[in-house]
């Protein structure tokens, strides 16, 4: 049985470990990487401006820059059949002085970059299976892989999903709640051009949402209730896109749609602290918001930047870069960041989601409001692509080496 020592151990090649592994060995340190290949994923994100910031700056955009598409225009249509209708909001990233407020990805083709710029980096070693124990001790955590292998090292980044074993390891508990809704996912090619226009319709049981790909191709994240979200996983393709044309009122015209659908049921989790002893987990392990506002995945990449930096920091200053000290701020730090998000989130799709007419109004007047008072519109679209707060130094283009 082998055992190897590391600077730092990520456990999880989703987009959140790979790209902590690569800001880890980008800045110097020996990382190893115990994943195997990431699951076949047909979602795409919307991958707003600090996050685009960072993969530029970890070298990973050039591989996958041709795959994406720019969100220049949001659109919210209320396509509900309410008494108070809310009416529609537009937002356009020039008026922010942006190209975009984003490019939406597939995430095979993110990961495929993630990927080939992981494998460029001669510091990081990868074993490609899966984590079976992690065992936590004072100067050191040790995961052991499924041939046998141990590796240790002082931190741990348990980016290992919503089952993950690292917050297990570390006994940190997760809590939350479900909601009577699942998202359909969907690529679909269309007969008119998208024109870089996301348009989000609200409907009773959840937004509707159209975000464009490269070429005429879009994403549909079709929130409904499970009942609902049954009937249009069972229908044939060219049912599911007669279906689909219908809700998205043919603005992109004739509708096909591609192999492949996920199907999500909806919840909010998240982990009672964000770091353990010599664990910090990222990403889904971390927390899990509905996929509203294109935020989930745009956290999980802050949280990768902003452990690499701590790390990074702590290692040039010859310290423990897993002492508590640092995990206990990046815990404090990053929460301030999902919980507003996760607040937000769940606030938006309740007053969809409820029948209470003073609720239903508040959405409408809220709506009203934002198309009325520039300043306002203005500063929810900085907020919505990134946080007031100081963001991680690589979201700023910053190298944390
Ligand atoms: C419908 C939908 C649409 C979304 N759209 C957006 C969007 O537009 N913008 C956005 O920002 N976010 C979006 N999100 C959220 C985003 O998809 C997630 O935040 C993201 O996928 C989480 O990435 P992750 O790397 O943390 O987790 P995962 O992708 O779940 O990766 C975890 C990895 O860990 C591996 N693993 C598990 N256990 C072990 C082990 N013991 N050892 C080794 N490896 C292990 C798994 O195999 C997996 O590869 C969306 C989510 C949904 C459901």
């Amino acid at each position: 049985m082998e055992t190897l020592t590391a600077k730092a151990l990520v456990v999880g090649a989703g987009p959140v470990g790979l790209t902590a592994a690569i800001a880890l060995a980008s800045s110097g340190l020996d990382t190893v990487l115990i994943a195997r290949a990431a699951p076949a994923d047909n979602r795409t994100t919307a991958l707003l401006g600090g996050s685009v910031t960072a993969l530029q700056t970890l070298g990973v955009w050039s591989h996958c820059q041709d795959h994406t598409a720019p969100l220049r225009t949001l659109r919210i249509a209320d396509d509900t059949n309410r008494l108070i209708r809310a009416p529609e909001a537009r937002f356009e990233a020039g008026e922010l002085d942006l190209d975009a407020f984003g490019w939406n990805i597939e995430n095979r083709h993110l990961i495929a970059a993630l990927e080939k710029r992981a494998g460029e980096l001669p510091n990081l070693k990868r074993f490609a299976q899966d984590a079976s124990a992690i065992e936590i001790g004072d100067a050191q955590v040790t995961a052991r892989t499924q041939d046998g292998t141990s590796i240790g090292a002082p931190i741990a980044i348990g980016a290992d999903g919503r089952k993950s074993l690292c917050r297990a390891a570390a006994k940190i508990e997760v809590s939350g709640w479900g909601y009577p809704q699942v998202a359909l996912t969907l690529i679909v090619k269309h007969s008119r051009p998208h024109q870089n226009i996301s348009t989000e319709f609200h409907t009773e049981s959840g937004p509707f949402t159209l975000v464009p790909l490269s070429g005429n191709r879009s994403s549909i994240v079709c929130v409904v209730n499970p009942a609902e979200g049954e009937l249009l996983r069972a229908m044939d393709a060219p049912a599911l896109a007669q279906e689909m044309e219908r809700r998205s009122h043919s603005i992109l015209g004739r509708v096909e749609i591609e192999p492949g659908m996920g199907f999500f049921p909806l919840a909010v989790e998240t982990a009672s602290s964000f770091a353990g002893s010599r664990i910090a987990l990222a990403g889904e392990a971390a927390h899990r918001i509905p996929p509203i506002g294109a935020q989930g995945l745009n956290l999980g990449l802050r949280d990768a930047a902003l452990i690499a930096e701590f790390a990074a920091q702590a290692h040039r200053e010859g310290r423990d870069i897993g002492n508590a000290e640092l995990l206990a701020r990046y815990d404090r730090e990053r929460r301030a960041d999902v919980t507003s998000r996760t607040l937000a989130v769940d606030l938006l799709n309740r007053t969809l989601l409820s029948g209470f007419l003073p609720l239903q109004g508040m959405r409408g007047l809220g709506m009203t409001l934002m198309n009325t008072l520039v300043p306002l519109r203005r500063a929810v679209m900085r907020e919505g692509i990134a946080p007031s707060s100081a963001q991680p130094r690589l979201m700023r283009g910053e190298q944390i080496a």
